[in-house]
């Protein structure tokens, strides 16, 4: 089969010069180059997919080296592992250098040598990511599917390569369920057995790893369906004893994406999803996973704010003791909480906070106190705080009334509660 039609439909006109320019410098350099794995599943399958992965029969970091002298392309390469990024415009590009695989122990990274196209294919996780397809000019767009990935697909079915698959790499369960459940394919009926198998083998993997494909769900999507069926199959419970994938997180995750934000989506699923945890059960959790310090400290954040939310809920409570209550949380732990909760009062608290009290600001600092007579020390930081309280609290709204309310406050001395500094 000849994929030179679907190629130049589907790729965008720079990416596809791009593509051509590398495969006629390989070619100088009696090198082969192959489309490789996501991309060519999704050509078969119509898909849009613009992160294209490219195997070269050679040296792929001196073939992409090669090329970022010759184009605008930006060059990121990983010698270690014979692997470049090219970056141009928009696009990015994935070199691999073709490679063999030993994996010397279950769950460790595998031992890597230079290969052949189909070395480097039979490594790969299933039959519909282990199709190439050539880019030489002589067999420009021709298929290459020994593991019959096209019937696969052809059959909605997601197959492993070997019966060792999960066994080597139990990373494969998640990305199992994950295709699975993007494409609305089965699992194939061996494929099922083994990985089921293979949950155990999840214990081998480190929690970076795992961390790293939960990620990878998050930017699913709909991630839930994935999280459900990992639930079902006990593999959540296996990765960590706290984790579930019920009905309450398909609930929740489906307003998280109403609020229209997409680049916070993955952080805010996973706050989402730790949202049951004790603060013991998270800080193990971090602990094993490896979290990097913005998203520990949203999920912290999260679980610290869940439990002192009945302080919100109540309702004669000040705009100025929300502001208080909240301003030291991350926006995205409470936006979790807005989300999570089941109180109607605690949301409206939550809303009014990330929506209009966080952004109050008084026009007036401290060098304008100074020019209203107010000596410099403490009094003025305590004034403007006590600013900010008024105008949280709606007692004053314009700069003439901060100015009144300074004059007043500096005639009593000045206001002795600083509890609402100004950010
Ligand atoms: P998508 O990005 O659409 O999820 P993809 O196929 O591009 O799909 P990547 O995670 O980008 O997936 O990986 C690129 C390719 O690397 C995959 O198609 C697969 O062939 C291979 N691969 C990735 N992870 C593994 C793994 N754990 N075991 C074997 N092969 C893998
Ligand atoms: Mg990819």
């Amino acid at each position: 089969m000849n994929l030179a039609l679907k190629i130049e439909q589907y790729l965008p006109q720079q990416l596809l010069t791009l593509v051509k320019s590398i495969n006629g410098q390989a070619a100088e350099r009696g090198e082969r180059v192959y489309l490789v794995g996501g991309v060519v599943r999704d050509l078969l399958l119509g898909y849009p997919n613009f992160d294209l992965d490219l195997v070269v029969e050679g040296d792929a970091v001196k073939l992409a080296q090669q090329v970022a002298e010759t184009s605008r392309a930006k060059l990121l390469a990983h010698h270690r592992f014979g692997t470049a990024k090219l970056r141009y415009g928009d696009f990015t590009l994935d070199l691999a250098t073709a490679r063999k695989e030993i994996y010397a122990k279950p769950g460790a990274l595998p031992t890597i040598t230079p290969g052949a196209l189909n070395d480097d294919l039979i490594r790969r996780d299933f039959s519909i990511n282990a199709m190439a397809v050539s880019l030489a000019l002589n067999d420009y767009g021709e298929l290459i599917d020994p593991y019959q990935g096209k019937n696969d697909l052809e059959h909605r079915l997601i197959r492993i390569l070997n019966p060792k698959s999960f066994h080597d790499d139990a990373t494969r369960i998640l990305r199992a369920v994950r295709y699975e459940q993007r494409l609305g394919f089965g699992i194939e009926m061996q494929t099922a057995q083994l990985l089921k198998q293979g949950i155990p083998m999840l214990d081998t993997i480190s929690g970076d790893r795992i961390r790293h494909e939960l990620q990878l769900i998050f930017k699913e999507k709909l991630p839930e369906l994935a999280i459900k069926r990992l639930g079902e199959l006990g593999v959540l419970l296996r990765i960590s004893p706290s984790l579930k994938g019920d009905g309450w997180i398909a609930e929740k995750f489906d307003s998280a994406r109403r609020l229209n934000r997409p680049h916070q989506l993955p952080m805010l699923y996973f706050c989402l999803l730790i949202y049951s945890f004790s603060e013991n059960q998270l800080e193990q959790f971090l602990a094993h996973f490896n979290t990097s310090t913005t998203l520990s400290r949203s999920l912290r954040d999260t679980i610290r704010l869940k439990i002192s939310l009945h302080l919100l809920d109540k309702p004669a409570i000040k705009p100025s003791e929300i502001y208080n209550l909240l301003r030291e949380y991350e926006p995205l732990a409470i936006q979790a909480n807005a989300i999570a909760t089941e109180s109607s009062m605690a949301y409206q608290h939550l809303q009014l906070f990330l929506t209009k009290l966080r952004y109050v600001r008084i026009s007036l600092n401290g060098g304008d106190l100074k020019r209203l007579g107010i000596p410099v020390g403490p009094e003025i930081g305590q004034i403007l705080h006590a600013l900010h309280r008024a105008k949280l609290d709606g007692e004053i709204k314009t700069r003439a009334g901060e100015k009144k309310l300074a004059r007043f406050l500096k005639t009593l001395g000045f206001n002795t509660n600083p509890e609402s500094p100004v950010k």
